[in-house]
Order: C-alpha cells, then structure tokens, then sequence
C-alpha cells in the first residue's frame, strides 16, 4: 500500500478561506482583527516562527503588532506588556513566542494574558475548558491536526488513537480532542514500555517527540492514519518529522509529511482563533 498524502498546504488554503470571509465581515463593522506578538531574546528559529505569524497576518487580512524584548528584560515588563495588551480595545489575540529565557517563568506569562485573547489557547482556563468540553480558544496545533483528519474524513469515533508525546502544547490537548470525539485514546511518553506495540493497534497515530524518523514502519498498523507534528531540523540543515516518512507511507492510509502537513495548519489556526476572539470581543455571534 502506498499512502495518500495529506497536503497540509492546500487544506490550510480552504480553511483561511473561511476565515477571511469572517474577517471581511467584522471588517464590515468596523473591526480588524488584531494579532500582538511578544518576542523575549535572538532564537533564531523563534525569530522565523514570528515572521512567519506576521506575515500570514498580513496576507489574511489581520492587523499585527511585533514586540520584541531583549533577552534579559525582566518578567515584570513582560508582564506589564501584557496587562497593557490586555486593555487594548484594538488587540483581540496576544501570542508570547514560546520558549521563554530561564528566568521569565511561561506559566506567568501565559496566566497574565487575558483567557479572551489567548490564542494560542495554552492559558489554564482555556485548557480546561478544552477538558470540558466548553467554549473557548483551543490550542492551535492540536486544533490543526483535527481539522486534517475530518477534511480526509478519517473516522474518529471508536478508532485507536495513539497519541506519542504528552506535552501542554501538543500531546495532551490532542489526546483531549480526540477523546472528545470518542476514540480509544492511548497516550505514550518517553517511559513507554514497548511504544511499537501502541503504535501498532492505532487506527490513527499522532507523533510529537522531537526525535527524527522515531516512528519506522514495522510501528505502524497497514492503513492507519499518520499525522506527523515534529518539526526536527537535521544536520544537513533539511527539515524532517518524527516519522521515517519514506519508509512508513508505504503502510499507512494516509500521512502528512514534513514540512507542508501539520506546520501550515498550526499558523492558520492562530488566524482562526484571533478572528474568532474579535468576534467574541466584539460581541457578535460566536461559531465554533
Ligand atoms: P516536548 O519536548 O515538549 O515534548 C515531547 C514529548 O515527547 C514528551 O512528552 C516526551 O516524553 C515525548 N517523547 C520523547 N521521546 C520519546 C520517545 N522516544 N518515545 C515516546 N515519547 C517520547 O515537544 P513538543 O510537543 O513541544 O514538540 C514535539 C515536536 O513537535 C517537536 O519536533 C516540535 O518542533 C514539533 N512541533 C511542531 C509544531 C508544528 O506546528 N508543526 C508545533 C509544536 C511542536 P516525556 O514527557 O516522558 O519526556
């Protein structure tokens, strides 16, 4: 079997699509969506997610705002950015690039910004509201990778879903959108015993380790739905995910590859979410 790919670009297409016609109608009354990034420090690979943020920003219609502290500015003034932030009426999303020098603690920075503009959806309350089936802004890489497997119409519910990873960013809240759609969900970690024998019986398998070609294709279930988030950058200087895509596409269903399947996603959620923050901001009706 050769697996179909999933073209994260072209699906990222559609959906900003939908998007920008919400846009265009808060435009209609007046209101542009506005996206504030703070940047702390010189990462260079922070440095080229945040010109990327700007950028689809601006191609969609979004106003932007780019704050970028040194490296050893102190908490507080991050802080104090974002309470100020919180209180301006032309800022509906606020996204603090993540990771953060030692010393500026996240979780205080994530607990300041307002739950109403925190569109990167990792403040506790958004979190939880993702656990309990409410309302709210959801993280947008776990969202992105929903979206991939209704637009290919994966199945969801009473499927094995194996998640490998358990971070705040990406394991746990995808394991929650699973489980919220009904799959058997299975989260796997770096203590794992045996992670072939998960990865095995999984109907739909997300991986987000960070280690290259982690999962190889004796891992995977024949036409099981592959769904890549790791983004490792090798020594060649080549981008690669945590499957070994050449090898694993000729078992699975489908498969997304790396770079052009999850990453595209993750950024057009963000629009997402800061449109649907204007909306709600603005107080018009708010669609899930
Ligand atoms: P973290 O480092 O925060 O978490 C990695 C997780 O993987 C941990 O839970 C860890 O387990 C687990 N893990 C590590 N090694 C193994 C192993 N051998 N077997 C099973 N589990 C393992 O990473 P992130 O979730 O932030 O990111 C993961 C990857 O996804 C990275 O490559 C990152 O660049 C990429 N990414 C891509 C995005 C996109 O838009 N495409 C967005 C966000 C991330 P333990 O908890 O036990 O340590």
């Amino acid at each position: 079997m050769t697996a179909s790919i999933i073209d994260g670009i072209a699906i990222a297409r559609e959906v900003r699509a939908q998007w920008q016609a919400r846009t265009a109608a808060l435009k209609t009354r007046g209101i542009t969506p506005g996206l504030a990034v703070i940047l702390v420090g010189e990462d260079p690979a922070s440095q080229v997610y945040v010109r990327n943020k700007i950028k689809a920003c601006a191609e969609n219609g979004l106003r932007s705002a780019l704050y970028h502290l040194p490296a050893e500015v102190e908490e507080e003034e991050v802080l104090e950015r974002i309470r100020t932030l919180n209180s301006d009426p032309t800022i509906h999303g606020i996204l603090v690039q993540l990771p953060l020098p030692p010393h500026v603690r996240s979780a205080a920075v994530l607990e300041t910004i307002s739950v109403a503009k925190d569109v990167d959806g990792l403040h506790a309350q958004n979190i939880g509201s993702l656990l309990l089936g409410r309302p709210g802004l959801y993280p947008c890489t776990p969202a992105g990778c929903m979206i991939l497997l209704d637009r290919i119409g994966a199945a969801v519910e009473g499927r094995e879903a194996v998640v490998v990873g358990r971070s705040d960013i990406v394991g746990k809240p995808v394991a929650m959108m699973l489980l919220a759609r009904r799959a058997t969900v299975t989260i796997c970690t770096s203590k794992t015993r045996d992670l072939a024998s998960h990865t095995r019986r999984a109907d739909i398998l997300v991986v987000a380790t960070g280690h290259p070609r982690l999962i190889t294709a004796d891992m995977v279930k024949p036409g099981a739905v592959v769904i890549d988030v790791g983004t490792n950058r090798l020594p060649n200087g080549k981008l690669a995910g945590d499957v070994d895509f050449d090898a694993v596409k000729e078992v699975a269903g489908w498969i997304t590859p790396v770079p052009g399947g999850v990453g595209p996603m993750t950024i057009t959620m963000l629009l997402a979410n800061t449109v649907l923050a204007a909306e709600h901001l603005s107080a018009a009706p708010i669609r899930s």
